[in-house]
């Protein structure tokens, strides 16, 4: 008789073969990943199509499904570990963090309820603690732990929407929006795309936006900030994604507090500038604010996915994002999901409260310093090579390089691209295309910055041999 699924799986969990493997595989993949390509090769992505495959009608064995994605799923990934990544602002991940992750792996928790993890409520609850003393923030304040900027920026937004209509005698929860008294929205030029999201998603509508110009380097001007009032939701950046710059929130948040109205911050890779004793002036006033976004799978380099939002008005937050049900346990300990949209995700606080306590608060500012120190030396080296200019100020992570013109420019990011000895993307900085390169892992080196500036100064050269042609 053919053995049944329950009698293999039994055998494969006692056994542990097909886990040994695994961590085989993976520590193999970590021999590599610092020194290789980092972008996938032609080659590795036209292997991709082995996966195009019909659902096999009977069981395939474990070591064939491990060894598939081994063979072809390892070298098709994108080497964001390693110190030569520079795309969007995309972290890497510490060893203590992978073996943490690695650990809960098998613990397999969801950390809803305290009855459901009382180890994933315990160190939310610890962790909670500590981000409100890195960040100083009002000790009142709440922490929900989700998945990335995108969504601690709807579930901040989300209380904002609350608050102030409950201030207003209108539950938004019972009645909705229609009819509901008008949020007015106060956003800067380049708030990012994930904010407008979460202001579409929560029905508040882009076009109730009142825009703030920026000036050189991205920030809201403050005095061309509208009047406010308690209807307001202000948005502000701790961090523009192009040029790294901050709004000043000392300012704006001043002016909101006399008002009435509500800040929110979204930080997602720079709020940690507070924990940075050399930049810190960069997030002053943020404590003022009443919510705030943050990543920890960016700056912190905890690994994938890791996101928080925190803020002071726990009653909001927690009415935004309440829930209930016959069957649900409520305890006198912390219950996670009354502070994300989910019931269900996983426990990645565990990551988070093992990167937090290695570094401890001195780690975490050598490495977000370095990060900073590294941004500036590419931008000091790619300076000396002709036809590259920087953009904009290095306050934090970000350089902005641009060549002489939007073709020259197009033409170098996509031969730094192919050449794949590093990668960084593109965006659009005042009307001209740029490159965009984010210093976001704790294994950027200075010689990793200088092999990269090296594979800029070919792609250029590149670009000159070709011209030379026509
Ligand atoms: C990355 C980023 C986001 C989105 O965060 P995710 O973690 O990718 O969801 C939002 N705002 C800013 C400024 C970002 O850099």
């Amino acid at each position: 008789m053919k053995p049944s699924i329950q009698s293999k799986l039994f055998l494969e969990m006692k056994d542990k073969t097909l886990l040994y493997n695994a961590q085989h595989y993976a520590f193999e993949y970590l021999d590599e990943v610092f020194d290789r390509n980092v972008f996938p090769t032609k080659e590795a992505l036209l292997n991709l199509s082995n996966f195009d495959e019909e659902l096999p009608e009977s069981s395939t064995s474990s070591e064939a499904v491990l060894r598939q994605l081994n063979t072809y799923g390892k070298p098709a990934t994108v080497a964001t570990l390693g110190g030569r990544y520079f795309g969007f602002v995309t972290g890497s991940a510490l060893p203590i963090g992978l073996a943490a992750k690695h650990l809960a792996t098998y613990w397999d928790q969801a950390p809803a309820m305290h009855v459901l993890s009382p180890i994933g409520s315990k160190l939310e609850s610890v962790v909670e603690k500590w981000l409100i003393d890195l960040f100083n923030l009002p000790t009142r304040t709440s922490a929900g732990f989700v998945s990335g900027t995108s969504s601690a920026n709807l579930c901040g937004l989300a209380a904002a929407r609350y608050r102030i209509l409950k201030n207003q005698n209108w539950d938004v929860n019972k009645q909705g929006l229609m009819n509901a008294p008008k949020i007015r929205i106060v956003a800067g030029r380049h708030a990012h795309s994930t904010v407008l999201k979460a202001i579409g998603i929560l029905g508040l509508g882009q076009d109730a936006i009142e825009w703030v110009d920026g000036d050189s380097q991205g920030r809201m001007k403050v005095d061309e900030i509208p009047d406010l009032d308690c209807g307001t939701i202000v948005i502000l950046q701790a961090g523009n994604v192009n040029s790294g710059a901050f709004d000043d929130f000392d300012s704006i948040c001043s002016k909101a507090q006399i008002a009435g109205a509500w800040v929110h911050i979204d930080g997602a890779f720079g709020l940690w500038a507070q924990a940075v004793s050399q930049l810190k002036h960069l997030t002053k006033g943020i404590e003022k604010a009443n919510s705030w976004a943050v990543d920890g799978h960016k700056t912190l380099n905890t690994p994938y996915d890791c996101g928080i939002v925190m803020c002071e008005d726990s009653e909001a937050m927690t009415a935004a994002l309440h829930m209930t049900g016959s069957y649900i346990i409520q305890s006198a300990e912390r219950d996670g999901m009354f502070y994300t949209p989910e019931m269900s995700r996983r426990a990645r606080i565990i990551e988070l409260w093992a990167t937090l306590k290695y570094l401890g608060k001195n780690g975490i500012d050598e490495m977000i310093l370095n990060m900073h120190e590294r941004a500036k030396q590419f931008a000091t080296e790619i300076k000396l090579s002709q036809g590259f200019t920087i953009d904009n100020d290095i306050v934090f992570n970000q350089v902005i390089v641009r060549c002489e013109s939007d073709a020259i420019t197009e033409q170098v990011l996509k031969n730094v691209q192919e050449l794949r000895e590093c990668w960084a993307g593109g965006s659009v900085w005042f009307g001209n295309k740029v490159i965009r390169v984010s210093v976001c892992s704790w294994a950027t080196t200075p010689e990793e910055i200088t092999r990269s500036v090296k594979s800029f100064y070919k792609a250029i050269m590149m670009c000159q041999t070709k011209s030379n042609e026509f």
